[in-house]
């Protein structure tokens, strides 16, 4: 007999285990791999930031342990808090967007890091959105901004943002997502390209809001 795996899988979803919360270890029923104790008491931000003149959509505020969790995400390879972080984004609410656009990191980080920890959660949602991943613009190597005045900082990232071929497809109503918003300049350089491709709104989610 053949063994129908996808009415396996379903049966077994309606059977739910309790599984290790990813913050306080106690087997419980899981919400985006936390149990709703620890979700609750998330450092949740209610109202979006304002950064460049934009309203960018957060989840959190840069706190304990989102701060931490953050940190291991995009720096110690621990994969396994995209549950928790993309599961946030998720809560957040959106206009009507036609696509998502992961904010860009450059080939040398990519390299560096394995991953693009923002494309990560974007794809996850993308797939809550039910929209596509479009990624349209490229980044160049990321300099280290020491010693650099404000406007040059600012010059420096808008260069580093740039549209390699045109695409084939175009879309008009985009959100960039990104993990940490502080000042907001790149999630500014990166929409003033996607306006040049023609984007009518670009909208801007990131699961912690960092002090500038
Ligand atoms: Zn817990």
């Amino acid at each position: 007999m053949r063994l129908d795996l996808t009415v396996l899988q379903r049966g077994l979803a309606l059977f739910k285990p309790l599984q290790r919360c990813q913050l306080c270890h106690v087997d419980a029923p899981w919400q985006h791999a936390v149990c709703q104790t620890c979700w609750q008491q998330l450092p949740w931000r209610s109202q979006p930031v304002q950064r460049q003149e934009m309203q960018i959509q957060v989840a959190f505020d840069y706190l304990y342990p989102i701060n931490r969790m953050i940190q291991q995400f995009k720096y110690e390879q621990q994969l396994q808090y995209q549950l928790l972080l993309a599961g946030a984004l998720q809560q957040l609410r959106y206009d009507k967007i036609q696509a998502i656009v992961p904010m860009p990191i450059s080939t040398a980080r990519l390299a560096e890091r394995g991953y693009n920890q923002s494309l990560v959660l974007a794809k996850s949602l993308a797939k809550h959105l039910n929209v596509p991943i479009w990624q349209p613009v490229t980044r160049l190597q990321q300099h280290a901004q020491k010693g650099l005045s404000r406007l040059e900082r600012l010059e420096d990232i808008h260069q580093q943002f740039q549209i390699q071929t045109v695409p084939k497809i175009r879309y008009r109503r985009v959100l960039i997502v990104d993990d940490v918003v502080t000042t907001g300049s790149s999630i500014h350089a990166l929409k003033q390209q996607l306006l040049n491709l023609g984007c009518h709104k670009v909208n801007a989610a990131c699961v912690v809001a960092s002090a500038d």
